[in-house]
């Protein structure tokens, strides 16, 4: 949280402003540049650890969000959406003939082992139903040119995420993340207000990509991130 401002001399006569902030998961004192968005935030967080604690469902950015999506949509999380449940009858009707796929025996006799989640993407991977972007497509062809088709892997399941590209000779995972949809055109703090459900979805993909720069860190797994369109041809550029 946001406990004061002071300021320091700046380049000119001008003056900055800092925000002196506590961590709203381990007290720390810190201290950041003051922004627009920045000013409205409730709670605040000291490092990336800090900021996936604090959005998990215990933390408090996760308690507000379930409050938010209670009040403003009536459910408390954000899948439970109506038009996520309309969405996911209409596919469950279509291909298992039932409103909720548990309600088919078949569907329930798998289970949700780790294994058959694992299966089930295998199979996508190899009928090319995974979803992928024109801009994944061109990093992906920009790599095969540079390090030959055979050592380059695309959607490679790791942890139960499908990590979109893996490089063999560089021993690196590599993540496509477009602007919009992991949230990098925005400050998270607008994000975090919800004006629009589809901020609700922005969200769980930064909390996502959050959990997977730990993950990836603490097995001491190289993990990429190309930001954006215009980043790709800088990246290819840099493994010349
Ligand atoms: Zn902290």
């Amino acid at each position: 949280m946001i406990i004061g401002t002071k300021t320091i001399p700046s380049a000119g006569r001008r003056v900055r402003t800092l925000l002196v902030h506590i961590c709203d998961v381990c007290r720390a004192k810190f201290e950041t540049f003051s922004g627009k968005c920045r000013e409205k935030s409730i709670f605040t967080y000291c490092s990336p650890a800090c900021l996936s604690l604090g959005r998990s469902a215990t933390g408090p950015s996760g308690r507000l969000l379930e409050t938010i999506l209670v009040d403003r949509y009536g459910v408390s999380r954000a899948t439970n959406l109506p038009q996520f449940t309309e969405a996911r009858k209409n596919a469950s009707i279509s291909k298992f003939g039932v409103e909720f796929p548990l309600q088919n025996k078949d569907v329930a006799a798998l289970g949700r082992s780790e294994e058959s989640k694992s299966k089930k993407y295998q199979t996508r991977k190899k009928n090319g139903t995974i979803r992928r972007s024109y801009e994944e497509d061109k990093l992906y062809d920009g790599l095969c040119s540079l390090f030959g088709k055979e050592h380059v892997e695309r959607w490679k399941y790791v942890n139960g995420w499908c990590i979109d590209l893996y490089v063999e000779p560089l021993d690196a995972y590599i993540q496509y993340d477009g602007l919009f949809w992991h949230g990098y055109d925005r400050c998270t703090e607008e994000i975090e207000c919800f004006e629009k459900p589809v901020d609700v979805v922005i969200y769980k993909t930064i909390l996502r990509d959050t959990q997977q720069n730990i993950w990836f860190a603490s097995q001491k797994m190289n993990l990429i991130r190309v930001i954006g369109p215009s980043q790709i041809q800088n990246f290819l550029n840099l493994l010349i």
